[in-house]
């Protein structure tokens, strides 16, 4: 079980009810369960030697689930909620408002930016932002920006004006792999792969070594579809 506590809150400056905040809760925990608790993610465990050199044959599998937990007061998240897309902040060359993810400025929390009213897939993405992957629909001549107007790798155009056989794994001459487009790189779209765990399984791993004393652990993801 992984748990990742958030805060909700409207967003900075923005008039939202609690009816909204409640409506991006459900959708938020809605979304996790559909898409990131769908698909049996596991994770094997293996315990090495104390050098940390050789396998000994050990090994735990452990299920992995995403749980949203809610506090009042705090937490590493923090979910502003806005009314609608046209509330989020503008952003110098795109016409559109999405959604983003950002590491808040002095607070030490991850922020989501999300309206009540979007499109329920648009907070399994973000979600998958929260748990540290990128966007995967970049390719070149896609201009990035982050909210301030600079060049970054925060945000993107949309997916409207990203050609469709450009969007996901691009075959040498230009067609497209269905089987590897995913969530983080065409929406909507229920696809994960064994690299979405990674980040978590990496934590994990750093975690484990962190108190184990005699043994020294690896992680290995496991997805089964
Ligand atoms: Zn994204």
């Amino acid at each position: 079980m992984v748990t990742l506590t958030f805060m909700a809150a409207a967003a900075p400056g923005i008039r939202v009810t609690a009816g909204e905040v409640q409506a991006a809760k459900d959708t938020l925990v809605d979304q996790v369960n559909a898409l990131w608790n769908q698909n049996r993610l596991k994770m094997n465990v293996l315990a090495f030697d104390a050098a940390g050199r050789r396998p000994t044959g050990a090994r735990r599998t452990l299920d992995v689930e995403f749980r949203v937990r809610w506090s009042t007061s705090g937490g590493d998240y923090v979910m502003y909620v806005y009314p609608t897309n046209n509330d989020l902040p503008a952003i110098p060359g795109r016409p559109d408002r999405p959604a983003f993810v950002r590491a808040g400025a002095g607070s030490g929390r991850i922020e989501m930016h999300i309206a009540a009213t979007t499109d329920a897939w648009v907070y399994s993405h973000e979600f998958g932002h929260c748990i540290g992957l990128p966007d995967e629909y970049g390719h070149a001549g896609v201009q990035y920006f982050r909210p301030e107007g600079t060049a970054g790798t925060l945000l993107q155009r949309p997916d409207p004006v990203i050609p469709a056989n450009r969007q996901g794994n691009v075959r040498p001459g230009g067609s497209r792999d269905p089987d590897l487009r995913t969530t983080m790189s065409t929406n909507p779209n229920p696809n994960l792969l064994p690299r979405h765990l990674w980040p978590t399984a990496l934590e994990v791993r750093r975690l484990l070594n962190r108190h184990g004393r005699e043994a020294k652990f690896g992680v290995d993801v496991i997805f089964s579809r």
